[in-house]
């Protein structure tokens, strides 16, 4: 077991990754204090075998996940790897329940959101549904993410001027966590996280798994199913576990 960025969380390191080897409960603590104490800024990522094959290719990748405050194993593959090579995580930790979890606290504090990503229509109907589902939650702003970094000074700006107190950012896995890796320190805002394709799913744009899919955890294989062009992108599963099982004795030792 090592210690992450931060110190107090303890984390299992997959090929150099720290993953978090805490429960959805004690994940929703630690944000809610970092939330109240706003010291450090703590960038969330929800990783999965395809972020880290993606970071064990691509050190610019690498060093924004070794950077981050707080890793957690979304994804049954981390979660498989991690019991496999003898050093397991608490649980699966899914970016999108703990979203959910999250506004469920920030209820009780009227915490400040700010939703950025996904297109205008989605994220618009998705402040609307967030703010139906979570009435004490203030909805501070929200915008599309299709922006360059030309753009990147006046968003921020925006968002500083906003101040919330969790941003969630979906512009695609390749784009949202060097972004925000990228602009931590000038976003000033106490927590945020890459949350993917939510916005889309929230806004109702496309449908969660049915039920059987996500019991039997084959909740990839309906997205594959779905959108066949996500097919070369998840060779890195079956890769991801090959590699694993090979080097089994080391996979927890690389820092
Ligand atoms: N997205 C965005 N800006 C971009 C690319 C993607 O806002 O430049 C949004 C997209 O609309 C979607 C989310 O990011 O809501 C996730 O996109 P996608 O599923 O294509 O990415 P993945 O997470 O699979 O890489």
């Amino acid at each position: 077991m090592s210690q992450s960025q931060t110190g107090s969380i303890p984390t299992v390191s997959i090929y150099g990754i720290p993953f978090s080897k805490l429960t959805m409960k004690e994940t929703v603590k630690v944000l809610q204090e970092a939330v109240l104490s706003k010291q450090t800024p703590y960038q969330v990522i929800t990783a999965n075998p395809i972020m880290v094959m993606a970071a064990l290719e691509n050190p610019a990748i690498m060093e924004v996940m070794q950077a981050a405050e707080l890793i957690v194993p979304d994804g049954t593959g981390v979660v498989w790897a991690a019991n496999y090579c003898g050093d397991p995580v608490a649980e699966r930790v899914p970016g999108f329940e703990l979203l959910h979890e999250l506004l469920r606290v920030g209820e009780n504090y009227r915490w400040g959101v700010y939703l950025l990503g996904s297109t205008p229509e989605v994220i618009q109907e998705t402040a609307v549904r967030l703010q139906q589902q979570y009435p004490a939650i203030r909805i501070v702003g929200y915008r599309d993410g299709y922006f360059g970094p030309a753009e990147d000074e006046q968003v921020i700006a925006s968002i500083r001027e906003a101040a919330p107190d969790l941003l969630f950012v979906a512009r695609g896995a390749d784009n949202q966590e060097p972004w925000i890796h990228k602009h931590k320190d000038a976003l000033q805002v106490p927590v945020t996280m890459g949350v993917g394709g939510s916005f889309d799913v929230i806004s109702g744009k496309t449908k969660r798994a049915p039920i059987l899919f996500q019991k039997l955890r084959l909740e990839w294989f309906y997205r594959l199913l779905r959108e066949p062009s996500r097919a070369g992108r998840m060779l890195a599963l079956p890769k991801f576990a090959v590699k694993v099982m090979r080097d089994k004795e080391n996979v927890t030792k690389v820092r």
